[in-house]
């Protein structure tokens, strides 16, 4: 099964996509992901993508296009896989079903994650993560049951993205509203979208895609 994760920054993908990791066995997809590795590797990939990340603004198509075509190539992608934050754009959308049909692929589902935008700079300002396992925490929703220490490994060392500032979460809404958005009505004409209310508890909006990816 191939799957989609569609909503705005802080809308939950993220986390979302690692719960259907460890229950339904896909591997999780995340540009953004592969892109602050890129940064942080200092890579000719990273270096042209940190300029537009920096800003809140989308890096060049052609960058995540091929980022994710040699991705899905990769053997652990064969039982399926869900993206989480790609496609961006009109672009991206149709690189993708180009790249799918060629491999002889299909997209089940795109699950749109809807949200207001007024929670979401709270959400993303907030948000922290362990350095060695990647276990995200929020300042006022969820920290770690013993300060300091990770619930899931037990290491001490602790991480912020750079943009997860008030004035870049800014443009990357705006990014959001203007580019990606207009991917809705794409894949509700195709007939593969699907909706969940983002608003809700973690567990809930885990429930309500569970139900999408089962038919019921
Ligand atoms: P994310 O981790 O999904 O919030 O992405 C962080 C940043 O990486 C975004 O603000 C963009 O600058 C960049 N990025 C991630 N995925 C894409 C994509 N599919 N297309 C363009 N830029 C992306």
């Amino acid at each position: 099964m191939n799957l989609i994760l569609l909503g705005p920054p802080g809308a939950g993908k993220g986390t979302q996509a690692k719960r259907l990791v460890n229950c339904v066995g896909l591997v999780q997809l995340s540009t953004g992901d592969m892109l602050r590795a890129a940064v942080a590797n200092g890579s000719a990939v990273g270096l042209d993508a940190k300029v537009a990340m920096d800003r809140g603004a989308l890096v060049d198509d052609s960058i995540v296009v091929a980022i994710i075509e040699e991705r899905i190539d990769e053997p652990d992608c064969r039982n399926g896989f869900i993206l989480d934050g790609f496609p961006r754009t009109e672009a991206q959308a149709e690189a993708l079903d180009k790249m799918l049909s060629n491999k002889n692929l299909k997209l089940d589902k795109v699950i749109e994650i809807r949200t207001d935008d007024a929670v979401l700079t709270e959400r993303i300002t907030g948000r922290f993560a362990c350095a060695d396992c990647g276990e995200g925490y929020h300042d006022q929703f969820r920290q770690p049951l013993v300060k300091n220490v990770c619930d899931s490994c037990g290491g001490h060392n602790f991480s912020r993205r750079n943009d997860d500032n008030a004035e870049t979460v800014r443009a990357r809404l705006s990014a959001y509203h203007s580019q990606t958005a207009p991917l809705l009505p794409y894949y509700r004409q195709q007939g593969v979208l699907g909706e969940v209310d983002g608003m809700l508890g973690v567990d809930e909006v885990t429930d309500q895609i569970t139900k999408i990816i089962n038919g019921s």
